[in-house]
């Protein structure tokens, strides 16, 4: 019940003219159980809103905590970390100052631009523009629609040719990720800009098909520009429940609620009523079921921590070709770095960062779709979900190097 209220007091807090105005976000290191259970009656007294972990119940020994604080709980906060010896930084002294830095590319024209964040109704407007202007490399297609009752798109990026092989990318889990769908945009733009000029992405493009969902949680994406910029959810809604969203990364069939999700609705890592309940996961998921026999690759891209994951998240058991997938995830990273030495880190999803139940890169393993990746894109949490646009354009420009490794071992490896 404290949470259920807690959780509406947020929803009442951040009307659209939210400002975060003091708001701060602490990185707490924490080494054993005790500090771990303190950092629980913490979570339980005031309302912190978790940025990595997702929750606080997923908190490991020997790690460090980012979470947001509202301004008028921070010095609370930090009497409580001082008085129980903690090890913490301010990594955000002023939330503010730093949402306000997001729109930094100086590229303020209205209308739709690769490098700064573009609101939905401009993606949506985007996604028939990049079509019409593209018709034989590019064609949209509507997979279902949200709870809220929007389209949802997946672009088909490919030279048409009979039996192709395909690789299944999506953007926009999580709403707060916008670097997520921004990366989206971007790979299809390079697709269709160097298609004919550049030998690897002509090749890609001959033999594969790309399928692209640009924003798979559009009414949580919209709710985190029209409302509250820290939504993570959908926006679904069930009668006798106040608290509004599941997780959709939590909501796969996929040792569903398991392990690392919760079954409390007015979590952030709420697993839903029951696997797929929501119509944005339950979409995507009959488009992959439909599409299986042609899907070899899904790729599915979040923020942030600079990660390349790969299955298991829900159990600690490693896939069959384990091996060859760290080895891809190893070369991933290695390539990303040659542009700007951007570190990333990259393993199974339980060992890597810690286990969670319901992911869509499990479920589609365990569908037969062997190669299987999580993208956790930048940074490590100096603006965390708040990346400024001024990083979007190098942010892309090595990410696809990663993906276009990947799917160039892929397209030799076709099985
Ligand atoms: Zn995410």
């Amino acid at each position: 019940m404290l949470l259920l209220l807690a959780l509406v007091s947020v929803v009442l807090a951040h009307p659209s003219g939210e400002n975060f105005d003091g708001d701060q976000v602490f990185r707490v290191h924490v080494e054993h159980e005790d500090q771990i259970n303190l950092i629980h009656e913490l979570a339980n007294a005031k309302e912190l809103d978790f940025w990595k972990p997702d929750s606080a119940t997923l908190i490991k020994p020997h790690s460090t905590v980012d979470f947001h604080v509202k301004a008028e709980d921070t010095a609370v906060v930090k009497d409580f970390l001082e008085q129980n010896e903690f090890l913490y930084e301010v990594l955000m002294s002023n939330m503010k100052n730093v949402l306000e830095a997001q729109f930094d590319s100086h590229t303020r024209a209205s209308g739709h631009s690769y490098t700064k964040y573009n609101s939905w109704e401009t993606i949506e407007a985007w996604t028939q523009q990049v079509a019409s202007e593209n018709p034989d490399l590019v064609s949209r297609s509507v997979i279902g629609t949200t709870f809220e009752g929007r389209n949802l798109y997946v672009l088909k990026v490919g030279k048409s040719k009979a039996k192709k092989p395909a690789v299944f990318m999506d953007c926009g889990f999580h709403a707060r990720e916008w670097i997520s769908p921004a990366f989206c945009q971007w790979f299809v733009r390079e697709a269709v800009r160097t298609y004919g000029t550049e030998s690897q992405m002509t090749e890609l493009l001959n033999e594969l098909d790309f399928y692209v969902l640009p924003v798979l949680n559009i009414d949580g994406y919209v709710y985190t520009w029209t409302k509250s910029r820290m939504w993570r959810k959908t926006r679904s809604t069930r009668a006798g429940n106040s608290c509004v969203g599941v997780d959709p990364n939590r909501n796969f069939n996929a040792g569903w609620c398991e392990a690392g999700a919760s079954r409390s609705p007015c979590s952030d890592t709420y697993c839903g009523p029951a696997a797929e309940s929501e119509k944005e996961t339950k979409a995507l998921a009959d488009f992959i079921r439909n599409n299986l026999s042609s899907i070899k690759a899904y790729l599915t891209i979040h923020s942030y921590s600079q990660l390349i994951l790969y299955p298991y998240s829900y159990d600690y058991k490693l896939p069959k070709n384990h091996e060859e997938l760290d080895t891809l995830a190893k070369g991933a990273a290695k390539e990303l770095a040659t542009l700007y030495g951007t570190k990333y880190t990259y393993g199974p999803g339980a060992t890597t960062i810690y286990p969670a139940a319901g992911g869509s890169d499990d479920w589609a393993y365990d569908q037969g779709v062997k190669y299987s990746f999580t993208f956790e894109l930048r940074d490590t949490g100096y603006y965390g979900f708040l990346l400024p646009e001024s990083q979007i354009k190098a942010t892309c420009e090595e990410t696809m190097l990663a993906v276009k490794y990947i799917v160039s071992y892929i397209r030799e490896h076709l099985y």
